[in-house]
């Protein structure tokens, strides 16, 4: 199935076809439905699967759909992910395909000083990427508020809560808004994973991809 065959925008169009896409992966195809409906959505999918594109091109496009009403100082996506690496990859992949948008995205990681990522979140984000401890470390620090998250992905769960990210997780959770559309992408399906699900969504859409 070709990317046309789903109503994007113009310029999310123009993006995909500058990136060489053509036709959707599976989880493409799965995924981007289940995410325009405003379902939530678990699915299991490796890496390599097109999984970023899967749930960030209908986040963009409803974010075009319902322009934000608060402006910039409230980011509406929040993708939570285990590592700078893939926190830094997502990043590339959405301002590719945003670069005919209005956004701002931002990526907030460990392992770096605080200060360039507070200024920048303070300047305003509509999207942010982000390893878990580190966003709680600027949550605490009042350097953003995720009350107007309308989007929160968890990339890789089952990496985040191997490497211990589980509590951090929780907190986040209480502190992004209560009504928002939850996507979760996992390769595997530990308990644990099972249990987080449960506890963030009902009655999602299951993917295998
Ligand atoms: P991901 O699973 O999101 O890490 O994506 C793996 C790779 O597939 C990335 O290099 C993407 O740019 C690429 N990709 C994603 N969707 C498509 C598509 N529909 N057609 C061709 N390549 C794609």
């Amino acid at each position: 199935m070709r990317f046309e065959s789903f109503s994007f925008a113009p310029e999310i169009l123009r993006a995909i076809s500058e990136c060489g896409y053509e036709k959707m992966t599976p989880i493409q195809q799965q995924a981007i439905p289940a995410v325009r409906r405003g379902q939530d959505v678990l699915a299991s999918a490796q890496t390599g699967t097109g999984k970023t594109a899967a749930f960030a091109l209908p986040i963009l496009q409803k974010m075009l759909d319902n322009p934000s009403t608060t402006g910039r100082s409230n980011a509406r996506a929040l993708i939570l992910t285990p590592t700078r690496e893939l926190a830094a990859q997502i990043a590339d992949n959405i301002n590719d395909y945003a670069k005919y948008l209005d956004l701002k995205v931002v990526t907030v990681y460990g392992g770096v000083k605080m200060d360039s990522q507070a200024t920048k979140l303070k300047r305003g984000a509509d999207i942010i990427i982000a390893t878990p401890g580190r966003l709680l470390e600027h949550i605490i620090a009042c350097n953003l508020s995720l009350s107007n998250v309308d989007f929160l992905v968890l990339d890789e769960a089952d990496r985040m809560l191997d490497m211990g990210f589980s509590a951090d997780i929780q907190k986040i959770l209480q502190a992004v808004n209560k009504k928002r559309q939850n996507l979760l992408f996992s390769a595997t399906f530990s308990t644990a994973v099972k249990q987080l699900a449960n506890e963030m969504m009902v009655k999602p859409n299951v993917i295998a991809a």
